[in-house]
């Protein structure tokens, strides 16, 4: 973060004590063990600890103000500024910030794909100029904030990624980050308990255009009908992608999985086609990459060169990393899972070089009502997809198991990561690959721990 006027960052709030001027802000923290001189310390009511109880220590460490939901005893007005909800604060200070400087900003949001998409538009952008991203997963209220503090004077791009989980979040994390273009990856059924129908949670991802300038590009995947269908404001630009449509903006054909990633042609109706390899496995990560190259391309820069930076992409976390464990490929995707990706996954899995495919799958969480119908069709799904043998892993992928047992699958039940790591280790030989996916709560990784330590 770079110094900033503290009557400029702290703009905008009600309660706030009269300000210096001249006063400077050095950064902004959450964490009172990282509080120094010149900070502003934002409490937050956490589970296990609250933030209020480290305002008066933060005080004692230098920090020129701590943001508050209440008054504390012992901790003077004139350097609280209050502010019921901390994540708000956050947001405020965010978009003060944001608002110093001018770099491109590309907000990427969808239900699935955000941040591979996100990674794509980095990987393009840092072959231009000083970019900056969403660290990780950080998408949220408090993510977005800390995402937009990295940004300094000579930051020429900013890939920030936009998650949600209610109607009206993706609208204020648009107007905090005033995106420059926007992405819509897909609409799924992600917190669909929480949205109703996949109608409103396509409305809910349409809120990016809140933030967005007249003429902005918005890109958007054509291959989802929710996409198509849905009513864009007159102000933005559409530029759709497609897989499957030559009638896209920019469409993927001649769609190759190698071992190592995939290659396809870009056919783009303005600047003609090229042929490309990216290092990601899927015909989704086809599609995160056709994403990148849209909003880059539309945002000036020449096409030949995005195409040459796509492949400078890397894969992050466990989302789809191709190990080798002695003569055996896995495929480790236990970052999330909901039934979009889970196809996906499988889809590019089918396909995947090499003698007999196994799957370890898990609990696909937070799909609420939908649930148990959502984990029987990814059974169904699973007898079709090519695959030697089943394992399943949690209390919801049992329906899972039954299902694909009950069509014709050779599949175990696992009750404990053990009984998981025992019936790959049992099953498969060199040559072989396992595609080991479920929702994050369900620590998958820890039968790959078992396995590998095994094998
Ligand atoms: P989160 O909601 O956790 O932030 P995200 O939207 O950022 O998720 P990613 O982390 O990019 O999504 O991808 C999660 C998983 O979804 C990947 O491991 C992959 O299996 C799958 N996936 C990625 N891109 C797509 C896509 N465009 N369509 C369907 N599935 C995808
Ligand atoms: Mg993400």
């Amino acid at each position: 973060m770079e110094q900033i006027l503290a009557k400029t960052l702290l703009a905008g709030f009600e309660a706030a004590p009269a300000i210096p001027e001249g006063q400077m802000i050095r950064f902004v923290t959450t964490d009172s063990r990282q509080v120094g001189p010149d900070c502003v310390f934002v409490a937050f009511p956490g589970e296990k600890f609250d933030g209020h109880d480290f305002a008066a220590a933060a005080l004692e460490a230098g920090a020129a103000y701590v943001v508050l939901n209440h008054p504390v005893e012992g901790v003077p007005a004139e350097k609280t500024i209050l502010c019921p909800d901390s994540y708000q604060a956050m947001m405020r200070m965010g978009a003060n910030y944001r608002a110093q400087f001018s770099p491109k900003v590309i907000g990427v949001t969808g239900s699935v794909g955000k941040t591979t998409t996100k990674e794509f538009c980095a990987a393009v952008f840092s072959g231009f100029g000083n970019t900056i991203k969403t660290e990780g997963n950080q998408n949220n209220e408090l993510g977005l904030p800390r995402t937009l503090f990295q940004i300094g004077p000579d930051t020429e791009y900013a890939v920030v990624e936009m998650g949600m989980s209610h109607a009206g979040e993706i609208d204020r994390l648009a107007r905090c980050a005033k995106p420059d273009a926007g992405i819509i990856t897909c609409i799924g059924v992600s917190h669909i308990e929480n949205l109703g129908s996949r109608e409103n949670i396509c409305k809910a991802k349409l809120e990016i255009c809140a933030g967005l300038p007249e003429g902005a590009p918005l890109v958007l995947n054509y291959d989802d009908e929710y996409l198509r269908k849905a009513q864009l404001p007159a102000h933005v630009q559409p530029v759709w992608y497609s897989l499957t449509s030559g009638e896209a903006d920019v469409s993927a054909s001649a769609i190759r999985q190698e071992e190592d990633g995939m290659s396809f042609l870009v056919d783009d109706q303005d600047n003609g086609c090229f042929m490309i390899h990216i290092p990601a496995l899927g015909r989704h990560n086809v599609a995160n990459a056709l994403a990148a190259y849209c909003v880059a391309t539309r945002l000036g820069l020449p096409a030949r060169q995005v195409i040459q930076e796509l492949k400078n992409f890397r894969q992050t976390g466990m989302r789809q990393r191709v190990v080798d464990s002695h003569g055996v490929k896995v495929i480790e995707d236990c970052y999330n899972a909901n039934p979009d990706s889970m196809r996906a996954a499988l889809e590019m899995f089918r396909d995947f070089p090499c003698q007999r495919r196994f799957a370890l799958l898990g609990d696909m969480l937070e799909l609420g009502e939908i649930s148990r119908a959502e984990h029987e069709e990814l059974g169904r799904l699973a007898a079709v997809s090519n695959l030697e043998a089943l394992v399943t892993y949690g209390e919801q992928a049992q329906r899972t198991a039954v299902t694909a047992a009950a069509k014709g699958l050779r599949t175990v039940y696992a009750h404990n990561y053990e009984e998981a790591a025992e019936a790959l280790l049992r099953q498969v030989h060199p040559g072989d690959a396992v595609l080991v996916k479920a929702s994050r709560g369900m620590a998958l990784e820890k039968v790959l721990e078992i396995f590998y330590m095994e094998r």
